[in-house]
């Protein structure tokens, strides 16, 4: 693995000053997995490259305790990548090899120290996951980089198996040495979704001091640092809380979430209610049931669609529909209004006859308020007897949880929540309920979607009859 740094700053032989490496020598550092060696295939006054190609011995690797890239597969222990694309082993190289220029530091011309150099960096092999080409350029580019790009085909002999995850990459900055070097330690892990060794409370700390500067302001903040602390919750939800300033925000007293949690809940809310409207509409529903109306904010929106001739909100909390009848201002209402719309209380788990005869009906954010054992009647009630054409059913996704900083890890989002579901188990319930009362189903992500744990909610949208077989 090589990752080359070039300067045509003027005299460029004061890179090798700055890295306190010195031009002539060809040397060597030690690493737990291997070697990196430092070179300088070019010094001239005019350009100047400094090389660090890390030797890694990816047996070495797996014998030790650091055992992480064989976990999918044995094989896997002995074929890795590992020791041919730039990982986190790549940042621990330049922390060692380039130690004083990474602090900040130059013994012999302390001035070089903030003198801002143009930089060529060109790194050999640079894996991409999922987002392959956006997720470097959201990266990078924030921190003025000019970024290239060229992505590697798997096999050249046999290109029918198209494009691989790997990529060379050219990045161009005029900056100091100690914020290019900061960059490349922090964000070439960060595109690593293999790092090899242990996270520890102690990344935490590495982070934050080689982030310092601008890892606070870069707008890809949270997915660097959850990538970086490979997605580990609790750690990158400390780190978070340090970015922002280190103070442990203040929790509103009735909800327990921060003032930005409330705000982002409500977004949300907002955007779910805007998308549930939206399928209503595009289903060609007239007559729509809110099931789990709650105190009536989705009603609000579908009194005010001509489209639907009859509407009707129902829910188990008497206490809810009283809110939901003041929401509506249900007594000033105009009597063509409230001709369109009904309210009454009722239990999901009960058949009931009058739920029957409607197009489509809502159940937003409800289901995880029942007991798992009473699913079975929920599904009965709502698919076998009510019928509707369509229902529009959202729920939340429990992989998002973790980006909920006072949600602990196992715990839910709501006290009177019964369960939350990943996406997996709310798509392998949904189509069973589909495949025996003879619905389609069809997912949607609510709210902004994030990698690797998708959406904070989730949307089915069933149709009747068009089960595809
Ligand atoms: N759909 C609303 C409310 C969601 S909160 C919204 O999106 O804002 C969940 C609602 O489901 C609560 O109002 C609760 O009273 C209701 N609920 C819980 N169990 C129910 C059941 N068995 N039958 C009907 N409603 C129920």
């Amino acid at each position: 693995m090589l990752l080359t740094i070039t300067t045509t700053h003027k005299p460029a032989t004061d890179l090798g000053f700055l890295l306190h490496k010195h031009p002539d020598k060809f040397q060597s550092v030690e690493l737990s997995i291997g070697k990196a060696h430092v070179f300088y295939p070019d010094s001239s006054e005019e350009k100047t490259t400094v090389a660090l190609l890390l030797d890694i011995d990816p047996i070495d690797m797996v014998r030790g305790a650091r055992n992480l890239s064989g976990k999918e597969f044995t094989l896997g222990q002995y074929v890795n990548d590992r020791p041919y694309v730039a990982s986190s082993f790549m940042s621990v190289a330049l922390s060692k090899a380039f130690a004083t220029a990474m602090n900040g530091k130059c013994k012999d011309r302390p001035e070089l120290v903030d003198t801002k150099m143009s930089f060529d960096v060109k790194i050999a092999v640079l894996p991409a996951p999922r987002g392959g080409e956006i997720l470097i350029r959201k990266l990078f580019e924030p921190l003025d980089y000019k970024v290239n790009l060229q992505r590697h085909i798997l096999d050249d002999k046999f290109k029918n198996w198209g494009e691989s995850k790997y990529f060379t990459a050219e990045l161009s900055n005029t900056i100091t040495t100690k914020e290019l070097l900061s960059h490349l330690y922090v964000l070439i892990p960060a595109l690593d979704n293999d790092k090899h060794y242990f996270v520890s409370q102690n990344e935490i700390e590495k982070l934050l001091e080689k982030g310092k500067g601008w890892l606070e302001t870069h707008p890809e903040k949270e997915q660097i640092t959850r990538r970086y602390l490979i997605n580990l919750g609790s750690l990158t939800r400390q780190a978070l809380e340090r970015l922002n300033d280190g103070e442990e925000p203040e929790l509103d007293k009735e909800t327990g979430l921060t003032q930005e949690e409330i705000r982002k809940k409500e977004t949300l809310d907002q955007q779910r209610r805007s998308l549930v409207l939206e399928q209503l509409i595009k289903s060609k529903a007239e007559t729509v049931l809110d099931l789990g109306c709650g105190e009536g904010k989705l009603l609000r929106m579908l009194i005010k669609e001509k489209q639907f001739s009859k509407i009707a909100g129902m829910d188990v909390s008497y206490n809810e529909l009283t809110k939901a009848k003041d929401r509506l201002h249900w007594e000033e209402m105009a009597p063509k209004q409230k001709d369109r719309i009904e309210l009454f209380q009722g239990a999901l788990t009960y058949n009931d006859k009058r739920l029957e005869g409607f197009d489509a009906a809502a159940i937003v954010e409800v289901i995880e308020h029942l007991d798992e054992n009473r699913l079975q009647s929920f599904e009965r009630v709502v698919f076998e007897c009510a019928k509707p054409k369509t229902v529009i059913l959202t729920t939340p996704n429990a992989e998002y949880n973790e980006l909920f900083k006072n949600i602990k890890a196992e715990t839910m989002r709501h006290t009177d929540h019964r369960f939350e579901w990943t996406r997996k188990e709310f798509e392998e319930w949904a189509k069973k309920v589909a495949k025996n009362n003879n619905y389609k189903v069809e997912f949607l992500p609510v709210g902004q979607e994030e990698e690797m744990i998708g959406a904070p909610s989730q949307m089915g949208i069933f149709t009747y009859g068009n089960q595809s077989t």
